[in-house]
């Protein structure tokens, strides 16, 4: 039972990753999620539902539109590929309970917030918002956490990420992180409590100066979004740290 488990939420995982690949490519540009159906940026022809197949049928177009021939951005199969193995993980990791839904339903916003700082340095609302709302309503239940520790999270969060702004720009004297990376940190929160913030912030920061170190001696840039690294700070909490009770569903 356990494997078919396994195998139908890696499924699910794979099918809401092509769902996040429509969200990190439509959001940043205003557009509806829902409409128009999916079609190929470069000569606008629809996408048949047997070339929309999550990787597999990446594969076998061989990365181009069937139509025009125009590459295919890998970011499409790594996305689905990505979310299917955290789908899998957290199930692994939490079972069928309560908290298995609340840790997908994280990874999918995350995911989602994360790809699209990493490629526009924006956080948009639409998708932040929404996911401080359901993070408050699964800690109403006390799932994972209580609501005390979401809020306390999430004003946390917020809160050093407000500070850190405020010395950077001090310092530094420019911008060296955004109204965006306070939000998502309020997002973390709300999900992880206040040691999820911490662990986030920690990880976050230390994974970002080593990349941020590599990319400035290879003369790359120096202006690096924060927020992928918070969310793989986070994930780090969740999968590897975090204690909690299982609320059972079956
Ligand atoms: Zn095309």
């Amino acid at each position: 039972m356990r494997w078919l488990y396994a195998f139908f939420i890696t499924l699910v995982g794979l099918v809401v990753g092509s769902f996040l690949n429509v969200c990190i490519y439509r959001i940043p540009k205003g557009m509806s999620i829902l409409k128009p159906p999916s079609h190929c940026p470069h000569c606008g022809r629809k996408i048949k539902f047997y070339d929309n197949i999550p990787v597999i049928s990446y594969i076998i177009l061989g990365g181009k539109c069937r139509y025009c021939k125009a590459k295919i951005s890998i970011r499409y199969p790594l996305v689905e590929l990505l979310t299917g193995l955290l789908f899998l993980v957290s199930y692994l990791r939490f079972g069928i309970t309560w908290e298995l839904l609340k840790v997908l339903v994280f990874v999918t916003f995350s995911e989602c917030i994360a790809f699209i700082d990493g490629e526009h340095m924006i956080v948009p609302d639409v998708v932040s918002f929404p996911a401080i709302a359901v993070g408050l309503l699964f800690a109403l239940f006390s799932v994972g956490i209580t609501l005390k520790n979401a809020v306390l999270g999430a004003i946390l969060g917020a809160g050093v990420m407000f500070i850190f702004r405020l010395t950077g720009k001090l310092i530094f004297q420019r911008e060296a992180l955004g109204d965006g990376d306070i939000v998502i940190m309020a997002m973390i929160g709300v999900f992880t409590g206040p040691l999820g913030v911490f662990i986030s912030i920690l990880f976050g920061s230390l994974l970002g100066s080593i990349i941020g170190i590599i990319l400035l001696v290879k003369k790359k840039t120096d202006i690096l979004p924060f927020g992928p690294f918070l969310v793989l700070g986070s994930f780090i909490y969740v999968f590897l740290i975090q204690y909690s009770n299982y609320l059972t569903i079956g």
